[in-house]
């Protein structure tokens, strides 16, 4: 490790900036990452063993591009890290036809071309018996759903972007940063490091710099369960996909057992505000359960639920639930990424190369005008 100036600096080293500094070092740019914490630690965004990917995109169809550049860079760092990280076990959604998410699903079914299946709910209970549909539930398969491994992926974007040349500061926590007209820098308790550009992605310790510009950010406290059960060969793939179930109580999704800890669930809606993500309860608190225990014993009726493990973890909820991603609208050398409300992980590898694109040639032929930070600050400059 050197204090000489670099080409880039990468603050914060979760899935976005790992996969920046993988992109960045790949392209031989000289490029520095700083991290407060170890690599896949576990008091950001991007811990909790595994995250769903998805082609079935409810939110918007214009993620469709972004996510067919993400599944084709998945598998390229999985040939690179010669490490199985995704494993594609299908996906299913389920919930009433006029809800937002089946709404969302048509318009994207209709908008691109994806392999899909739909079904009703007893169609559905016939192919996948451990499952029991609410009534007049509409249910589609996304046969190119499935998980990556959250913390072995971090892992290996930067290992691999260590081969090819990157420098790393962990456990260095950044205190400062500055921007002008001819480069930054960043000061951590240790030292000040120079370079060219500067690649912000500190997940939700971003808040307070999105709310400078005008770009309201809330963060929400989100657990993670894990339950074991006496029949848990059944809720293991290939004959158990992931689900999501979005029902009245709220939004549920979970992973089929791939570890001794059994299935894991969670609750995508809801989640407390946080005030100050340094001050986060990690804690497990009676009522974190009660609603994912409802859920379970509704749609799961032959699990028997026995908690083996929780996480607590953060979501950076923009107002429209879409990402932030772009220029930073008063510095011209620095690149900012945040705000990805609780489903960017999927995105990681096309985010990092965005990021790189963004910072060595100042602009992305991604579509990614749907992300600017500037719907939200009609003032601020366009930010792609
Ligand atoms: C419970 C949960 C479930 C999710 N499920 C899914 C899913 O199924 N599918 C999906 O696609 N997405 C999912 N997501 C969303 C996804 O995980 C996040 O969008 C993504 O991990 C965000 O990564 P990030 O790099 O922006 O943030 P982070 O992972 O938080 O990384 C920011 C990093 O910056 C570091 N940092 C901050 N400040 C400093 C500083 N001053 N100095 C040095 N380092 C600093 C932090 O330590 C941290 O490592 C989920 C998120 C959560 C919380």
């Amino acid at each position: 490790m050197t204090d000489s100036r670099y080409d880039v600096i990468v603050l914060g080293l979760g899935a976005m900036g790992s996969a920046a500094l993988y992109h960045l070092a790949k392209r031989g740019a000289r490029v520095c990452g700083i991290e407060r914490h170890g690599i896949g630690h576990e008091f950001g965004c991007s811990h909790g063993s595994c995250r769903m990917v998805r082609k079935a995109y409810f939110e918007h169809p214009d993620y469709i591009p972004l996510l067919e550049r993400s599944y084709a860079l998945w598998e390229t760092l999985e040939e690179e890290s010669g490490q199985e990280l995704f494993v594609k076990c299908g996906l299913l959604l389920s919930g009433m036809p006029e809800s937002t998410m089946v709404r969302g699903l048509e318009s994207c079914y209709g908008t691109h071309h994806l392999p899909h299946r739909r079904m009703d709910s007893d169609a559905a209970a016939k192919e996948y018996p451990q499952f029991r549909f609410p009534e007049g539930h509409t249910v589609y398969h996304d046969p190119e759903g499935g998980y990556v491994l959250a913390e072995a992926s971090v892992e290996q974007f930067i290992s691999l972007a260590q081969v090819n040349g990157a420098d790393l500061l962990i456990h260095e926590d950044a205190m400062a940063w500055q921007s002008n007209g001819v480069g930054v820098s960043v000061t951590t308790h240790q030292r000040t490091i120079g370079a060219d550009k500067l690649v912000l992605t500190v997940g939700p310790w971003a808040a307070s710099a999105f709310a400078e510009l005008g770009v309201p950010i809330s963060i929400l406290r989100k657990v993670q369960l894990w339950y074991d059960s006496p029949n848990m060969g059944v809720f293991r793939d290939p004959s158990f996909p992931c689900f999501y179930f979005n029902t009245d109580n709220g939004g549920f999704y979970g992973f089929p057992a791939f570890s001794q800890l059994g299935v894991k669930v969670a609750e995508h809606t809801g989640g407390d505000p946080v005030e100050d993500p340094d001050h986060l309860n990690r804690g497990l608190e009676p009522e974190d359960e009660t609603k994912v225990l409802q859920f379970l014993g509704e749609v799961f009726p032959a699990l028997e639920p026995r908690r083996t493990h929780f996480g607590v973890c953060m979501y950076s909820m923009t107002p429209d639930h879409h990402f932030l991603l772009g220029k930073h609208p008063r510095h011209e050398n620095t690149i900012i990424a945040g705000g990805f409300s609780g489903h960017g992980f999927k995105f990681a590898p096309v985010i990092g190369e965005i990021l790189a694109d963004l910072s060595i040639d100042g602009t992305t032929m991604h579509p990614i005008e749907f992300l600017g930070l500037d719907r939200f600050a009609p003032t601020l400059r366009s930010s792609t």
